[in-house]
């Protein structure tokens, strides 16, 4: 079943709420990077978050990109968002793997990001400047951060679920996260009573892996508060590059290293990071490159 985003909020406007299932997704980059347990949790937990606050965002140019910077084995983590909520990512080390942790038999998310290092949040807002918040980790464990990034760097107060459960053949069994916002003007008893829901709150994966919907899920969590779903979306991971934009990456190095290239390896190849796709420009175009870039710095 392709993968959903659904936005609501609760009847009297107090409390905004997105929310997502991501199994689809996770899988896809899973099976594009080849990742481990560890790094399907992690990457797939960025991603996640990285859908759900991009389709927040107000325009179709509008982009939203997550960078986790931790000190853990993984390193750095970036998932990139249009404002669909569709998601591309990846992360240094794809093929690290960490032992569950000993206390809760899960997987060690934290150890493998890092609990120290910076998360940054990129918002393309089509103007001539990205607005770039940036914060230090809470945990490494994705959620904790970005509720902090959320408190700190744009005075959010929020709730954010995060889940990716791993099967035992590594794949991807189900995912899915919300992040619950309080809009302007809520009153205290509704903050107490969230708080309380929340600590109640089952896990996200075990609810989406009992096969209940997002309705259902959120209905279990937000106990006592009437929701209303304003829009539903399809989302899931897709990658934007093209042999174009690759054309423009290496034009962007310049005529001197472009002549290099071609004095050395007589071709270039380029594989975008994010799909692995791989594209091959051959002597004859490079040359051509060259020739561009030179009647541009005619003009
Ligand atoms: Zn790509």
């Amino acid at each position: 079943m392709a993968d959903r985003i659904i936005r609501a909020v609760t009847c009297d406007g107090a409390i905004k709420i997105l929310a997502m299932t991501a199994k689809e997704t996770v899988a896809e980059a899973a099976r594009i990077h080849d990742l481990t347990p560890l790094t399907s949790a992690a990457l797939g937990r960025v991603l996640i978050a990285t859908s759900l606050l991009g389709n927040d965002m107000k325009s179709d140019e509008h982009s939203l990109t997550v960078r986790f910077d931790g000190n853990g084995p993984i390193g750095s983590i970036v998932a990139v968002s249009d404002s669909d909520g569709y998601v591309r990512g990846y992360c240094r080390n794809p093929h690290v793997d960490l032992p569950v942790r000993e206390k809760d038999r899960k997987i060690d998310v934290s150890g493998g990001v890092g609990r120290e290092g910076t998360l940054s949040i990129i918002k393309d807002l089509a103007m001539k400047e990205p607005y770039i918040g940036q914060t230090g980790l809470v945990s490494g464990e994705i959620a904790e951060d970005i509720t902090a990034y959320l408190a700190t760097s744009e005075q959010i107060p929020s709730v954010c679920a995060l889940g990716v459960l791993v099967d035992r053949d590594w794949s991807i069994r189900a995912a899915g996260g919300y992040i619950i916002q309080l809009l302007p003007g809520v009153y205290d008893d509704e903050i107490d009573r969230l708080e309380e829901c929340i600590k109640q709150a089952r896990a996200v994966t075990e609810c989406l892996d009992e096969g209940m919907s997002l309705e259902e899920m959120l209905e279990k969590t937000l106990i006592g508060f009437d929701i209303e779903v304003l829009d539903e979306a399809p989302v899931g991971y897709r990658c934007t590059c093209s042999r174009e934009r690759t054309r423009g990456v290496i034009m962007s190095i310049g005529e001197e290293e472009l002549r290099t290239i071609i004095d050395e390896d007589g071709k270039a190849e380029v594989n975008c990071q994010f799909c692995d796709n791989k594209y091959v420009f051959e002597k004859d175009e490079l040359l051509e490159l060259v020739e561009e870039i030179k009647n541009k710095k005619e003009e």
